[in-house]
């Protein structure tokens, strides 16, 4: 499949979602990296982004809960390249409500081509990464072939 480039910004936009037992983590991850993430866009989901708010001191947009819906914006986002980034700490050891929402972000994050980091380990890598702190042509599959694909009469592709 052919590639379009789709340039993100020096100043990014970055999404942020921790599920219950990971919101210490990312709060702590989030202080330590504040001064790095305070001049970019930051987004988060409901919870999460209250508790990033207090603790940062700085404007973070918040959207719906994720069990609400805030999963999901987050992926809407995603596709409409209003989110360049998502780090998420989700929780494999408990099983969520919204698991159906918490795949569908992960798998937004690919289709677009979008960094993704799931842990702190690789948020740590993905911060400190010089590509952070430039512009960079993000390369996402063209779909545009995916898009005028033919159909059979049964549906069948
Ligand atoms: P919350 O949602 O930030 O509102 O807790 C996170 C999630 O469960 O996806």
């Amino acid at each position: 499949m052919a590639h379009k480039k789709v340039p993100m910004e020096h100043d990014k936009k970055i999404a942020l979602v921790a599920h219950d037992h990971k919101k210490r983590d990312l709060t702590e991850w989030a202080k330590y990296n504040r001064d790095l993430l305070a001049h970019h866009k930051v987004y988060a989901t409901g919870t999460t982004g209250r508790v990033l708010q207090k603790e940062l001191g700085f404007e973070i947009t918040t959207l719906q809960s994720g069990p609400l819906g805030g999963d999901q914006q987050i992926g809407a986002k995603i596709a409409d390249g209003k989110i360049d980034f998502l780090i998420f700490f989700w929780d494999p050891l408990e099983p969520m409500p919204h698991d159906p929402d918490v795949k569908a972000l992960l798998r937004m994050a690919v289709v677009w081509n979008i960094p993704i980091a799931c842990n702190r380990a690789s948020a740590d890598f993905m911060i400190s990464s010089p590509l952070m702190d430039g512009e960079y042509d993000r390369l996402v599959p063209d779909y545009d072939e995916y898009r005028a694909r033919k159909m059979t009469k049964d549906g069948s592709r």
